[in-house]
């Protein structure tokens, strides 16, 4: 993503959601690259989002433009990638999500999970094969590991993969069911993590190949925008070039949703943002008993209360990225950030809509969609209960998962 001179950073400024001004602790590049992808939520995704979601199609034609807007695989280096900080890459994340959670959702299944996972702990020649397009956003990739049975605990997975023959050039059989996994009937290749006689790996299975079926999942009440699968997998022979090899175990995926984690930690304060801007616009506009309704002492404790928050989320974000890009950043701390945020940003998308009465209920306005969306990403990622057993363990030494 170019840094394009001459951008104003201050008009950008807004006083009534960054009443901190921590917008002075981002770089100018940093400001250009959020500047850049704010322009584009408000002229490729607020213009369609509400059709989409009721509608329930997510706008495929917005992958090469997010590609292109530089995106995808964000912080990624080499083979196409960007290149970005991790502050940057978040403040993308929340650009794109005070548009839709859908979007940044595409965005993070595309780059953190299945970009990464190749990034990570793919061969050169898969590297080569994949990331370039996918980065382009001319290929859709998608990372399958939940299960009908597996949630929140991925090491009781259930979907297999035997060796198919011996020696050096054997490939593999894969059975078994995978659920909710975003894009997967769009994508060109599905990161697919599978349990083996050697423990958990993750194979690369490209679109078309015998024996998986993708079937979208209807009537969702969130993340309607968006696209979530079952797959199954019904003796899918790979070949042995299919295995990433340096994927050892469960620590490969959740190496993957750490970096997504991080990016909801800032992508949730952007629906949050969204959210009290929508309600502080309405409360200035709407007139009941004779005034505004931000004129009411009410109100005004629900849009501070709202800004209160979305200001220590942003400033919890920010110290994340910071620390990921001084190499110093803990599952832990990720943990405290997605918990955090999400729960609040869901609690301001609530009492946004409560401002906006019975209009708030419409997709004319974007705090019910928001507060929609969010607990899906409240569920996704490590629930609540997870990262507050994962955070649990941490201060106390006692694991309490089992
Ligand atoms: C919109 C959406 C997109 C998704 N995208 C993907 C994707 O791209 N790829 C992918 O692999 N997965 C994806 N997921 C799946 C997601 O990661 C899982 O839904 C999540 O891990 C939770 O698993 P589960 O739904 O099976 O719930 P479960 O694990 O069955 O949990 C149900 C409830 O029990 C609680 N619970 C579980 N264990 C404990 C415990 N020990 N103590 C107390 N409470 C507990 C949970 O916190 C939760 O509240 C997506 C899900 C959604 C909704």
């Amino acid at each position: 993503m170019s840094n394009e001179a001459g951008m104003s950073t201050e008009a950008n400024l807004s006083d009534v959601s960054d009443v901190l001004a921590i917008d002075s602790l981002l770089s100018a590049e940093e400001r250009t690259v959020r500047e850049r992808v704010r322009d584009f939520t408000n002229q490729r995704i607020r213009p369609g989002i509400a059709g989409w979601y009721e509608d329930a199609v997510f706008p495929l034609e917005l992958a090469p433009e997010l590609g292109e807007l530089g995106v995808l695989g964000m912080h990624l280096e080499g083979y196409g990638c960007p290149g970005r900080s991790a502050v940057e890459y978040g403040l993308a994340a929340m650009e794109l999500e005070a548009g839709d959670s859908g979007v940044r959702t595409f965005v993070s299944v595309q780059g953190s999970l299945a970009m990464t996972a190749i990034h990570k702990w793919g061969s050169e020649d898969q590297k080569q094969e994949w990331l370039p397009r996918m980065a382009a956003g001319e290929l859709i990739g998608a990372f399958a590991l939940t299960e009908p049975t597996a949630g929140s605990d991925p090491a009781s997975m259930k979907t297999f993969a035997r060796r198919d023959g011996s020696g050096d050039d054997a490939g593999w059989i894969l059975d078994g069911a995978k659920r909710w996994i975003g894009l997967a009937s769009v994508a060109g290749v599905l990161v697919v993590w599978a349990m083996t006689d050697d423990g958990v790996r993750g194979f690369l299975v490209p679109a078309g190949t015998a024996g998986v079926t993708a079937t979208p999942i209807g009537q969702k009440l969130s993340m309607r925008a968006s696209i979530q699968c079952d797959i199954t997998f019904d003796a899918v022979r790979l070949g042995p070039e299919a295995l990433l090899p340096a994927a050892r175990g469960l620590r490969g995926p959740f190496s993957c949703l750490n970096e997504a984690r991080y990016g909801i930690a800032w992508g949730a304060m952007g629906a949050a943002r969204d959210s009290y801007e929508a309600a502080l616009a309405y409360s200035q506009e709407r007139l009941q008993f004779g005034k505004p309704l931000a004129g009411y002492q009410l109100t005004q404790e629900k849009l501070v209360n709202m800004v209160l928050e979305i200001q220590k989320g942003t400033l919890l974000a920010l110290h994340l990225g910071r620390l990921k890009d001084a190499g110093r950043l803990r599952p832990e701390q990720i943990s405290l950030g997605k918990l955090n945020n999400v729960r609040e940003a869901l609690a301001i998308a609530r009492e946004a809509r409560t401002i906006l009465g019975g209009n708030g209920i419409t997709l004319d306005h974007s705090p019910l969609r928001h507060a929609a969306n969010l607990e899906s990403v409240r569920t996704y990622e490590g629930t609540d209960e997870v990262h507050t057993l994962i955070l649990g363990q941490h201060i106390t030494g006692l694991p309490a998962f089992r």
